[in-house]
């Protein structure tokens, strides 16, 4: 009998906790693997929601994370700092192309965003410039679950209308592809141009929005109307950070500055909760004067946590030590060609392949629980949503086990377990 103790007293995230099976138990992993209590083992296909770029269990993150949990788990950060925060803060800023130049640590990726907000809406204040508290943000865009990220993403999945009241209003746009979407991004920035703070978007791609992408020179044409615009540019990189998407970080692309970056998922190796805004000189400038009004008032109680800089300064050791992009090169070309027989199946509408990132789009998934079991039967751990299958591996995953991932997606698809 399985031994269903505390599920009663669990609430699960995105669940109809009436009509969904009872979770899978996970008892350990290793490697691109998951380890259930039930004794079956699944080849993980999306690297618990992209984070664990290095596997599992890498030993060298835990060699650091084990040496630092001896020394001192957790200090508070308000007056007191501690190397792991310092030394990780000046490699991403070495990291990071351009001059962003200063990072400020919180704990989860929507508290990042969060904090970014405030940076640019405080930024103009201090400036002495009242009145640009909104930001602009595109439709497809996913940018956390708080009430302030909701508001920017897109109006649908961020459930605009359904928490209307509860959200601040945001001017969503399209996302533009062409030039006559390029003018109606420009007409709407001249219109609103003095109650913008920034412009908040997701680099190259839109992940939990549905895995949308769109090219460098997109990227290019929006960081001149900001600039156009005299109005901040905002990259959240927390899902395309960490050579997802084939680069370090996605706005490499586009040879562009963002003002203000967000980065959380991959930072530490998918091991803690890590997450860090960096912000550009030109922004922290505008927080300095002998005004305590005009500091940065945020500060979460368990910020920089020491072990979650060591883990993050560890995945930046690996980075630099094996061939990452590499690996996130061949991944890519691998994807392209595997998944490319899935167009063939009927009900697919779309396969697309950036970096380490394979989709298939279909045009709808009607039983989602019976295409999650599917998977599953298959030894597989893949979590499609809305009308999306897609694939994010762990950068270390061996051809073999992207074979069987690829195969399994192929599988469920071509026996029709999503009807
Ligand atoms: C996951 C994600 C977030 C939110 O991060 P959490 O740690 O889940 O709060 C924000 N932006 C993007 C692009 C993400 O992928």
């Amino acid at each position: 009998m399985a031994d269903n103790r505390g599920l009663s007293h669990i609430w699960l995230p995105y669940t109809q906790m009436q009509t969904t099976p009872a979770p899978l138990i996970a008892r350990r992993t290793k490697g691109c693997t998951i380890d259930l209590e039930d004794g079956r083992t699944l080849t993980d296909g999306i690297a618990s929601w992209w984070t664990a770029c290095h596997g599992y269990n890498h030993p060298h993150i835990r060699d650091r994370v084990s040496a630092q949990l001896i020394a001192m788990p957790h200090v508070m950060f308000g007056g007191l700092v501690h190397r792991p925060a310092l030394e990780l803060a000046e490699r991403l800023c070495a990291l990071l192309p351009g001059d962003l130049e200063r990072v400020f640590f919180t704990d989860s990726g929507s508290v990042a965003v969060e904090v970014a907000l405030k940076m640019a809406v405080q930024y103009w204040l201090n400036k002495g410039q009242r009145g640009r508290t909104r930001l602009l943000a595109f439709r497809g865009g996913y940018h956390g679950d708080t009430i302030a990220t909701m508001a920017i993403c897109d109006p649908d999945e961020g459930m605009h209308s359904m928490f209307a009241g509860a959200l601040p209003e945001q001017i969503i746009a399209d996302l533009p592809r062409d030039d006559a979407s390029f003018k109606a991004l420009d007409e709407t920035l001249a219109a609103h141009r003095h109650e913008i703070a920034a412009i908040v978007m997701e680099p190259l791609v839109q992940g939990a929005g549905g895995m949308l992408f769109h090219s460098p020179e997109v990227l290019r044409r929006i960081r001149e109307l900001a600039d156009k615009h005299d109005v901040l540019l905002i990259l959240d990189e927390i899902f395309t950070g960490f050579g997802r998407t084939g680069t370090m970080f996605a706005y490499e692309q586009a040879r562009i500055v963002p003002d203000i970056v967000t980065l959380s998922k991959a930072l530490t190796g998918g091991t803690m909760a890590l997450a860090a805004t960096v912000a550009r000189k030109h922004v922290f400038d505008a927080f300095l004067s002998d005004s305590p009004m005009h500091a940065l008032m945020h500060g979460p109680t368990f910020m920089a946590n020491p072990l979650a800089c060591s883990a993050a300064c560890a995945s930046l050791d690996l980075f630099e030590r094996e061939p990452r992009l590499e690996q996130v090169a061949a991944i890519s070309a691998q994807l392209a060609a595997e998944l490319a027989v899935c167009r063939g199946v009927s009900g697919v509408r779309d396969v697309r392949v950036l970096g380490a990132i394979g989709v298939v789009e279909l045009d709808e998934i009607r039983d989602m629980n019976r295409l999650k079991a599917a998977l599953v039967e298959e030894e597989v751990w893949v979590r499609p949503f809305r009308n999306i299958v897609y694939l994010t591996p762990a950068f270390t995953m061996t051809s073999a086990e992207l074979s069987h991932l690829t195969g399994a997606v192929h599988n469920v698809l071509a026996a029709g377990a999503f009807r």
